[in-house]
């Protein structure tokens, strides 16, 4: 199927793109690398009046090195992610995660923005960014508001947008010497969604670990996370999975996804490093 009919714009300046986001009557949507958002359209499952396209917003670009923080531009594209040496050398988990996302044609478009914003809970990005705790820095016609990885994601591909909002970047921190991080995701075929997987920052006891492709969004077990932090064994803490509501579906049972969580921890806890 091909998409309906859409105006389509391409703004030079922030404020531009915020004001032509802000007509609620034609039901504009922003548009990054259009890796999601495209095929949603020819699916008519997403049916935006106006698409305004973010490509020449150089607010959301760049990656940048500021102390202890890191800001990734909301159009920064994964091939970009993966090319850079400050995001190899300062956030690791990044770096360990790329390589699972889609293929090559795909991070060459995708962007960091557009996974985030999208909020598929199977995406890689969304739990990276819980993980790491990274801070959203999101702009609308009424100013520029920051939102934590904790409250951003708020259900099935919803998040705390507000409609004609944009992600401008992304803040993460820098990885120090005390920090570790691990990554495992289980999928059918190298490249696909995860069935189950796992991102994990550790700072010196303390890990904060996300999971995704196994409930309706990223999600952190707080009573897991405190067992795996105080050193209980992993075999012992997976008790504590017990009270999610693991997703099921024609891939796999709630059970199975629970199983499968519990093996991708075991070997991203295994593989932890620098
Ligand atoms: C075959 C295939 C396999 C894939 N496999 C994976 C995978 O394994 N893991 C994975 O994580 N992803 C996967 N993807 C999705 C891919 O990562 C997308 O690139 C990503 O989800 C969206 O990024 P995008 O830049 O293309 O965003 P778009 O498709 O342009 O936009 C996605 C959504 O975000 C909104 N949006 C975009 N930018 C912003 C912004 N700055 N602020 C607010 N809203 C914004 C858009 O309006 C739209 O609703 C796959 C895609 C395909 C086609």
């Amino acid at each position: 199927m091909k998409a309906p009919d859409f105006e389509y714009q391409r703004p030079a300046t922030l404020a531009q793109a915020l004001a032509a986001l802000a007509d609620a009557d034609l039901d504009a949507m922003p548009l990054a690398g259009g890796q999601s958002l495209m095929p949603m359209m020819n699916f008519r499952v997403a049916n935006p009046g106006r698409l305004v396209d973010l490509a020449d917003l150089a607010d959301l670009r760049g990656i940048t090195r500021n102390g202890a923080t890191i800001r990734i531009g909301a159009m920064t594209r994964y091939a970009e992610l993966a090319a850079s040496a400050d995001v190899r050398e300062a956030l690791p988990l990044i770096a360990m995660a790329l390589p699972h996302i889609a293929h090559d044609a795909i991070r060459n478009r995708g962007t960091i923005g557009g996974s985030l914003a999208l909020a598929d809970p199977a995406a890689e990005m969304p739990a990276i960014a819980l993980a790491l705790g990274a801070t959203f820095e999101v702009a609308g016609q009424g100013g520029v508001r920051r939102i934590a990885a904790d409250d951003f994601f708020q259900g099935y591909y919803d998040t705390a947008l507000e409609q004609g909002e944009l992600i401008v970047a992304i803040h993460l921190p820098v990885a120090t010497p005390d920090h570790a991080f691990g990554f495992h995701e289980l999928t059918q075929r190298h490249g696909d969604y995860a069935l189950a997987g796992v991102a994990i920052a550790r700072k010196g006891p303390d890990h904060r670990i996300a999971f995704f492709g196994v409930a309706d969004r990223p999600l952190r077990i707080t009573a897991l996370e405190k067992a795996i932090s105080a050193g209980t064994p992993v075999q012992d803490a997976l008790t504590h999975l017990a009270d999610v509501d693991w997703t099921g579906d024609l891939k796999a049972s709630s059970a199975t996804r629970q199983r499968l969580a519990g093996v991708a921890l075991g070997r991203a806890i295994g593989g932890m490093r620098p």
